[in-house]
């Protein structure tokens, strides 16, 4: 495609990520702090709460996929706890990976959630979720956190997310971003692309991993350019403007950024 994803085969790149993954899965929360100074959870705070907030009615159904160890289902689960009293938001974990899957199962049994219908895992491709399981028009919020990267069709991964959601669904995605700042790009690129590694090898004894996952940033496209994907494939994205001219929202100068789109 013109924003380059094939540049590896698509089974290849299924595989190396299923492998990446799989040596990451137990050592992936500690990793997580220690390659952002604790500043994922910041993030992941701040996009559970624009995604839950707005014009919010009743209980949300809500579909995490690439959700991993569960970081995002259960910051959702919190907050429609402690914000509204809520104990009927579900949230179905979906992630390629069945070792960040158990991870994610074996956290949620030390939490309320366990053995309730508010939390499932599924073992699903983003690209292709199996519509027995996952019918369409089903959701009403589709999340995708630091996933959708990684995946080697990113149309086909927001045309499954359009399909599975219901109308007036919301798609939310939380991503790595372009900086915008030159100066400040420039010491996050050093940093990324020295001290990642580095770190993966001395924390997990895995360098190789953590180089993917730095390359994996560097490869996704800019923010106006996922937009304009979203838009394309068939979500109203104009939610987030707010006077800033833009249907996402940089956290950190663009390290991260959220993108939302509602289902038309
Ligand atoms: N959402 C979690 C978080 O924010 O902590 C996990 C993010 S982790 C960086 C990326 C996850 O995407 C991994 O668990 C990986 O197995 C999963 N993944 C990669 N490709 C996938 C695909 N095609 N379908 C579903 N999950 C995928």
């Amino acid at each position: 495609t013109h924003f380059g994803f094939r540049t590896v085969p698509t089974e290849e790149k299924e595989s190396l990520v299923k492998g990446v993954f799989s040596s990451v899965a137990s050592s992936y929360d500690v990793m997580n702090d220690a390659m952002s100074f604790g500043v994922h959870r910041l993030w992941k705070d701040e996009y559970v709460g624009t995604i839950l907030n707005p014009g919010r009615r009743g209980p949300v159904k809500c579909i995490d996929v690439a959700g991993g160890t569960g970081d995002i289902a259960l910051r959702i689960l919190d907050h429609a706890r402690e914000k509204y009293a809520d104990r009927d938001t579900s949230v179905c974990v979906v992630d390629l990976n069945p070792d960040m899957l158990r991870e994610g199962e074996t956290r949620f049994k030390k939490t309320m959630y366990h053995n309730t219908s508010q939390v499932s895992f599924r073992v699903a491709n983003a690209q292709e979720l199996p519509p027995n399981e996952f019918p369409d028009n089903t959701f009403d919020l589709y999340t995708i956190a630091f996933g959708i990267r990684n995946c080697t069709d990113v149309p086909a991964v927001l045309r499954e997310a359009r399909r599975v959601l219901k109308p007036g669904g919301t798609f939310a995605c939380l991503e790595f971003g372009k900086v915008g700042n030159p100066l400040f790009a420039q010491v996050y690129e050093s940093y990324s692309f020295s001290i990642i590694p580095l770190m993966g090898h001395i924390l997990a004894g895995d360098r190789a991993s953590y180089q993917y996952l730095v390359e994996s940033i560097r490869r996704f496209p800019s923010q106006p350019d996922f937009a304009r994907m979203i838009s394309e494939a068939g979500f109203a994205t104009g939610e987030m403007r707010e006077g800033k001219g833009g249907a996402w929202r940089d956290m950190w100068g663009g390290i991260a950024s959220v993108h939302m789109g509602v289902k038309m």
